[in-house]
């Protein structure tokens, strides 16, 4: 595929300032086929889809977001993951509203509470793009279901109450689209229980609205340390130096930065695409942590691919290149399982103590356990 890009050329009188402000690239939002039909050539199913998918679950792409698509091929890995298409009608048997089944864990509303020590807080439905493959769809992007200030009291009054709870993870929707001080507000309050040893906050706004990480606010949240952030870069075409700029602000001022990639059919399931979007995570001190077997949500079957495409990526890194850039691969099970890892097969064979390996290059080895 081509790396050309409509660029910020398609926004002619805008000035630098207004580019590189976050509340500026909030309130242009392209919502409707119309605005996004100026900027790129939309194909018959793209204008379709964005009417009838886009009324189930919205469109909303920032400006930033919107220039790194390519012009006119619907295949590039920026308009499938924000363009809505009529294959997000198409609900699968096997599909479910709530997949990981958070509403069943959930001890408060907005708090789902899966694993002994730790929590998901769920701060509000609201993100600079709509994600098409979104796990959350079923209340991300409905303003209805946003989680009013008294039930995140509540979820918080829980975690206080909880003192097994020592690692809280802050996510929505994306937490970064609350304004500067509500958010302050938010982890001051987390971070005065004092058995919350960590706190993450999960924001796809260094991929779809790097400039919300101003050196105001990065100077503001470094006060709750140790505080990780978890971001979800999907595909290099997404590895612009707006995003670099954003991830050196948050690493050089301590916060320690990791990425979710969730594996989508024809946008990153290819060894090679995965390789370069970590190494290029990698020198911006992101680690890659997860890579997600895409969920049984509903509408997103065009998104799944088979588990052993992930398991093939894990094996085409492993060894190959730094270990820091091979991630887990996990299937997050459909029911409320948890997340499962998976891992290529490197035992053998395995007769008493006699266990045979096949290497990274696939030589045998025999290694005798104790
Ligand atoms: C993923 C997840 C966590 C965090 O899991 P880690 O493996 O520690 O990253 C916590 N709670 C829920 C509900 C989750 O889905
Ligand atoms: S940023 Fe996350 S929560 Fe928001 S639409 Fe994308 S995947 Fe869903």
């Amino acid at each position: 595929m081509s790396s050309q890009t409509v660029s910020r050329n398609a926004w002619p009188h805008v000035t630098d300032a207004q580019w590189n402000d976050w509340q500026w690239q909030q309130q242009q939002r392209i919502r409707t086929a119309d605005q996004l039909a100026k900027i790129i050539t939309l194909t018959p199913e793209e204008h379709e889809g964005i009417t009838q998918a886009g009324a189930l679950f919205p469109m909303a792409i920032t400006p930033y977001y919107a220039s790194l698509m390519h012009p006119t091929d619907p295949n590039c890995p920026i308009r499938r993951q924000a363009i809505p298409t009529k294959e997000e009608l198409n609900i699968d048997p096997n599909e479910v509203e709530d997949p990981l089944a958070e509403e069943k864990y959930m001890p408060v509303p907005g708090l789902t509470h899966r694993y002994p020590d730790r929590v998901l807080l769920y701060t509000t439905h609201n993100c600079p793009v709509y994600c098409r493959h979104c796990n959350r769809k079923r209340k991300v992007g409905d303003p209805e279901s946003a989680a009013p200030r008294a039930q995140l009291a509540r979820a918080v009054q829980y975690i206080r109450d909880t003192p097994a709870i020592r690692d809280v993870l802050i996510s929505g929707g994306d937490p970064l689209t609350y304004a500067d001080n509500p958010l302050v507000e938010m982890i001051t309050d987390i971070r005065s229980i004092p058995h919350v040893e960590i706190v993450r906050i999960h924001t796809r706004n260094p991929v779809t609205l790097p400039q919300r990480f101003t050196p105001e606010l990065v100077e503001r949240l470094k006060q709750f340390h140790p505080l990780y952030l978890n971001t979800h870069f999907n595909h290099p075409a997404e590895c612009t130096p707006e995003a670099a700029h954003a991830l050196m602000l948050l690493a050089n001022a301590g916060f320690v930065l990791g990425n979710h990639m969730v594996l989508l059919k024809g946008i990153n399931d290819d060894p090679e695409v995965v390789k370069t979007l970590n190494l290029w995570l990698l020198k911006q001190r992101v680690r890659p942590y997860y890579i997600f077997q895409c969920d049984s949500a509903q509408g997103i079957a065009h998104f799944r691919t088979p588990v052993q495409s992930g398991i093939d990526i894990i094996q085409s890194l492993r060894g190959f290149t730094s270990g820091l850039a091979v991630p887990h691969y996990v299937v997050d099970l459909t029911g409320g399982g948890g997340k499962v890892p998976l891992v290529p097969e490197y035992l053998v064979e395995h007769e008493g103590k006699k266990m045979t390996f096949k290497n990274y290059a696939g030589e045998h080895y025999v290694y005798h356990e104790g």
